[in-house]
C-alpha cells in the first residue's frame, strides 16, 4: 500500500481508531441482525477506497456498496471476496461482468434485466439484482406502475435472481420534521409487498443510509447503506439537531472524523505593507507581512471557494490563505506565527494542537457539504494510514 515513512509534500492520513470507533457505534445501533453494508463509493468519499476497504472489513463491515461497475472491480481484483452492490448504471455490454463477479446489481430499467439474463445465462451463472423502487426520490427508482413490467421481465429471466430491493430517501437529512421521509417508508412497505406477492419472497428489504439509520430503527431491515457516518461525519446540521431532541446524548462525541489532510510549507517570503498577493491580486497586505506558501491548489481539492476566506493550521495557530487559490499552490499568513519554518506541517482539514478545522466547517465557507469537501480530495494524493 503507501509507504508511510516517504516524505510528501501533501497526504491525507487516515485514523484507524476513529474509523473503528465509528463502526462499532453504527453496528451497536443496528444491531446484530441487519447487513451492514459499508459504501466506498467515490473513493470511499475521498477516504482512499484500498485503506477504507481493509478496515472496513477488519471492523466488523459485511459488505461494499459502490458506485460503478470499475469500483466493484477494484475491490475484487484487491482480494475482497465480499458482497459488493452497484448502485449505479452499468451499461448493457459491461453487464457479463456483474454476473461474472457475482455482484449484486441495482436495477433500474428492463432492458438491464433482460440483457443480464442473456449474460448470466452464457456464463451458466445466476446473476442478483436489487430493485430500486421509487417512493418518492425520483432518481432511480422504478414506479408503481412500472413494477408489473419488471416482475415479469423477472420471471421470465430464470438467470436473473431478484435478491432485494431498496429505496433511498429524498430530504432525510435536510430537515428535522420527517414527514416526507415516513410517506417513503410507507410507499416503500407496499411496494414490497405487492412484489412479495407476485411470488419473490424473502426478499433483501433496505432503505437505510447513515441519516436513516442514525435517527429511524424501523429503517434499518435487513441491510444499511452506510456512507458518511462511518468516515466520523454528520450528515448534516438537522441530522445532528434531530438525533440530540430525540436521544438526548452528547451528540458531539459520537461520531470521530476519520480523515485528516496535510501538506507542508514549501517557501516562507517577506512582503512589504501594501504589496498583493497572487493572481488577480485580490489580496492587499496591510502590513509587512510573513506568508507561507503551500503546495495544495484546486486541482488537489482545495476548493477555489477558500480564497481570501479559508485558513490552515500551523504550530496550532490559524494562518489565513491570502489572495487565490491557484491550481497547485495557495498561500498563507503566517504574519503572527513567527516560529513557523521550511517544511512545517500545515494542517488543510483536521486537528492540530488544540485547534480543528472541521470538513463542516470549509463547506460552509465555500457553500457546499461536508460530503463534497472530502469525496473530491484528489485521489492521486497517497492516503496514509494512522493509529
Ligand atoms: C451514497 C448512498 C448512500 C449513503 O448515504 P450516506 O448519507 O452517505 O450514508 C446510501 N444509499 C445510496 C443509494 C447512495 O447513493
Amino acid at each position: 500500500m503507501i509507504d508511510s515513512t516517504r516524505f510528501y509534500t501533501t497526504w491525507v492520513e487516515i485514523s484507524e481508531s476513529a474509523y473503528a470507533h465509528n463502526l462499532k457505534f453504527f453496528r451497536n445501533i443496528i444491531g446484530p441482525g441487519p447487513e451492514l453494508s459499508v459504501v466506498v463509493k467515490a473513493n470511499a468519499y475521498g477516504h482512499g477506497w484500498q485503506a477504507i476497504a481493509g478496515l472496513a472489513v477488519k471492523h466488523g463491515a459485511d459488505s461494499f456498496s459502490v458506485h460503478s461497475l470499475e469500483e466493484a472491480l477494484k475491490l475484487r481484483k484487491a482480494g475482497f471476496p465480499q458482497d459488493i452492490l452497484i448502485m449505479g448504471p452499468v451499461p448493457g455490454p459491461l453487464l457479463e461482468a456483474v454476473a461474472a463477479e457475482n455482484f449484486r446489481l441495482v436495477a433500474f430499467n428492463r432492458e438491464t434485466i433482460l440483457r443480464l439474463q442473456e449474460a448470466a445465462a452464457g456464463l451458466q451463472k445466476t446473476a442478483r439484482v436489487h430493485l430500486k423502487l421509487e417512493t418518492g426520490t425520483h432518481r432511480q427508482g422504478i414506479s408503481r406502475e412500472e413494477l408489473g413490467g419488471f416482475l415479469r421481465a423477472l420471471q421470465e429471466s430464470p438467470a436473473v435472481q431478484l435478491e432485494g430491493v431498496y429505496t433511498h430517501f429524498a430530504n432525510i437529512e435536510d430537515t428535522t420534521s420527517h414527514d416526507y421521509a415516513f410517506q417513503q417508508i410507507r410507499r416503500f412497505e407496499e411496494m414490497s409487498a405487492a412484489i412479495c406477492q407476485a411470488g419473490f419472497p424473502a426478499l433483501k428489504q433496505h432503505s437505510a443510509c447513515t441519516a436513516a439509520a442514525l435517527l429511524f430503527r424501523q429503517t434499518h431491515l435487513d441491510m444499511v447503506r452506510l456512507g458518511i457516518g462511518q468516515y466520523g461525519l454528520w450528515p448534516s446540521r438537522e441530522t445532528l439537531v434531530s438525533y440530540k431532541i430525540k436521544y438526548d446524548n452528547d451528540v458531539e462525541k459520537i461520531l470521530r472524523p476519520v480523515l485528516a489532510w496535510k501538506t507542508r510549507i514549501t517557501q516562507l517570503k517577506d512582503l512589504k505593507a501594501g504589496d498583493t498577493i497572487g493572481y488577480g491580486r485580490t489580496y492587499k497586505t496591510t502590513r509587512n507581512s510573513r506568508i507561507a506558501v503551500l503546495p495544495v491548489g484546486y486541482s488537489d481539492g482545495y476548493d477555489r471557494g477558500l480564497s481570501n476566506q479559508g485558513y490552515v493550521l500551523i504550530r496550532g495557530k490559524h494562518a489565513p490563505v491570502r489572495g487565490r487559490v491557484c491550481m497547485n499552490l495557495l498561500m498563507v499568513d503566517v504574519t503572527d506565527i513567527p516560529e513557523a519554518q521550511l517544511e512545517d506541517e500545515a494542517v488543510l482539514l483536521g486537528r492540530q494542537g488544540e485547534e480543528e478545522i472541521s470538513a463542516e466547517q470549509l463547506a460552509g465557507m465555500c457553500g457546499t457539504i461536508n460530503y463534497e469537501i472530502v469525496s473530491r480530495i484528489n485521489r492521486e494524493i497517497p492516503r496514509v494510514l494512522a493509529a
